[in-house]
């Protein structure tokens, strides 16, 4: 197939390339396009053969579900049987925002979306790319990730191309993403709203509106809530090491592990913060890639697929990863980097 890669003005966006967006979703296939957190591979939600085909295109197992966006309020009504107060205030607050709800669903959503659960997941992007996008079809979307399943998630319309050329016929490409981490999914069904996935709003950020939260964390040989998160993410080819401490100790640690890699003939790639950048320089690793600074965990957020992504194309074996603070968005940002890392972590 064809890929047609149309750049699309991020905060203007012009109505003949939505439209032509539109078109595609409309005749049941697949578009890319922007959102403030990733980029999306978006169906029509409403049309099953389409979200069917999501999961063909990223390879995504069957059993992790989707989540749709929505414009407005009305769209989700569409969707949801039964708001709860949680749910109502998350609207207020967080909407449009990376904050996704989980709630029932009713019958207009279709088991291949939910994977056959009696949820469904929602959530109203703010990206007016996403947002004019939805508006003009008129029918609400249905997007994960536009990456290919187990890949870092696409933060730019590169990342997109790399992983889709030939399989979509479009990517509306309005460059980087704000956020840059996916959005965090809240389960608000129940009596107490319980965090599924950490992501761009934070565990605090929630509790000032909602007050008590849970964190879904599943045991050992438990399936987690979200069935998405059992799964290892944000892979980068090579090996990668996730190492927590203080700067100086990871500055060491990293120095030797770069030694020994090179001892056996590895390419290693460091993602390191800005405060410990400039004592790598030195220890002369393949690629020195900044993710921002310790006080800035949004920078870091940004930067982070970007980095995950330099990293297999600059073909690194082995790739050694600072750790940064918890709490915040620093939750959400040590989660990605877990997972990356198939839970290899050195405490330092
Ligand atoms: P992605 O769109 O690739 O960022 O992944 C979406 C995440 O939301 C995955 O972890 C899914 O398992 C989770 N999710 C989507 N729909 C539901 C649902 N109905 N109930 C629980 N989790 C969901
Ligand atoms: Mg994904």
């Amino acid at each position: 197939m064809q890929t047609k890669r149309s750049y699309i003005d991020g905060v203007h966006p012009e109505v003949e390339l939505l439209k032509e967006g539109v078109e595609w979703l409309r005749a049941g296939e697949l578009v890319a396009f922007p959102t403030e957190t990733v980029y999306g591979l978006g169906a029509n939600a409403l049309d099953t053969s389409a979200c069917a085909k999501i999961f063909e295109v990223k390879g995504r197992p069957q059993d992790n579900p989707l989540i749709i966006h929505v414009c407005n309020r009305a769209m989700a009504n569409i969707l949801v049987k039964g708001w709860t107060l949680a749910a109502e205030l998350c609207v207020q607050h967080f909407w449009p925002g990376p904050l996704t709800l989980v709630l029932p669903k009713t019958a207009n959503v279709s088991d291949v979306v939910t994977a056959g659960l009696p949820n469904v997941a929602i959530r109203m992007p703010s990206h007016p790319v996403a947002l004019r996008l939805i508006e003009e079809s008129g029918f609400p979307i249905a997007a994960p990730s536009a990456n290919l399943s187990g890949k870092p998630s696409p933060t730019s319309g590169s990342h997109v191309w790399r992983d889709l050329k030939g399989k979509i016929p479009l990517i509306l490409d309005a460059g980087a993403c704000l956020v840059g981490l996916e959005s965090t999914v809240l389960d608000v069904s129940g009596e107490v709203p319980t965090i599924l996935r950490p992501g761009g709003i934070s565990k605090e950020q929630l509790e000032a509106v909602l007050g008590e939260i849970w964190v879904d964390k599943p045991l050992k040989n438990q399936v987690p809530k979200a069935p998405g998160m059992k799964y290892r993410h944000y892979a980068p080819q090579g090996e990668m090491i996730l190492m927590v401490g203080s700067s100086e100790h990871v500055v060491q640690r990293m120095g030797q592990e770069i030694h020994k890699g090179h001892a056996r003939l590895k390419k290693v790639g460091v993602l390191c913060t800005l405060e410990s950048a400039p004592f790598l320089h030195n220890r002369l690793p393949d690629l020195l890639f900044v993710l921002g600074s310790k006080d800035r965990p949004e920078e870091v957020a940004s930067n982070l697929f970007e980095g995950l992504r330099l990293c297999d194309e600059r073909g690194m074996d082995l790739i050694l990863a600072e750790g940064i603070e918890e709490g915040g968005l620093g939750t959400a940002i040590m989660n990605r980097l877990q997972k990356a890392a198939g839970r290899k972590i050195q405490y330092i």
